[in-house]
């Protein structure tokens, strides 16, 4: 998590002021803008003031999260912009763990790629399946009686 020092965006944090930092500065989502408590409760205030509602938790503005500092040291009257690496490079553990395994049928008797009910598989199908048991991706093998193999049983 990288902090930037404290900025001077003008003489009251309001509403506007922050969207047009915001716009003027190029924030994006993964950055974070912290305020003095006080006058994030200011910002609350007007906001509840302006749309007659709650400040939302978080609050975000132009997709950037706009939230009180607790850990990290904010003068009143400024803001600080922090980097909160919320997009990590996804690691294949993630991918696996997030996808599905490919289920890959083989006929019990020769080894072949088969399909769930021991059908030729499409050529495509097929391929695609081979590949994901050569090159190790999560992979789900059941053996069945394969339509190559008839005279097994
Ligand atoms: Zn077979």
């Amino acid at each position: 998590m990288e902090t930037y020092p404290p900025i001077y965006i003008g003489p009251a944090l309001t509403i506007a002021a922050l969207r047009n930092y915001i716009i003027d500065t190029a924030l994006v989502e993964d950055q974070l803008v912290l305020m003095h408590p006080s006058d994030y409760d200011e910002l609350a205030l007007e906001y509840r003031e302006t749309y007659n509602e709650h400040l939302p938790a978080p609050y975000m503005l132009l997709s950037v999260e706009i939230g009180a500092s607790e850990k990290i040291w904010v003068p009143p009257g400024r803001v600080r912009v922090v980097e909160q690496n919320r997009s990590p490079h996804v690691t294949k553990q993630d991918y696996l763990s997030n996808s599905s395994p490919e289920e890959v049928y083989r006929c019990g008797y020769c080894g072949n790629v088969v399909d769930y009910d021991g059908a030729q598989l499409d050529t495509g199908v097929r391929q695609r399946k081979i590949y994901a048991i050569q090159t190790n991706d999560a992979v789900v093998v059941t053996e069945v009686h394969g339509y190559c193999c008839p005279q097994e049983s």
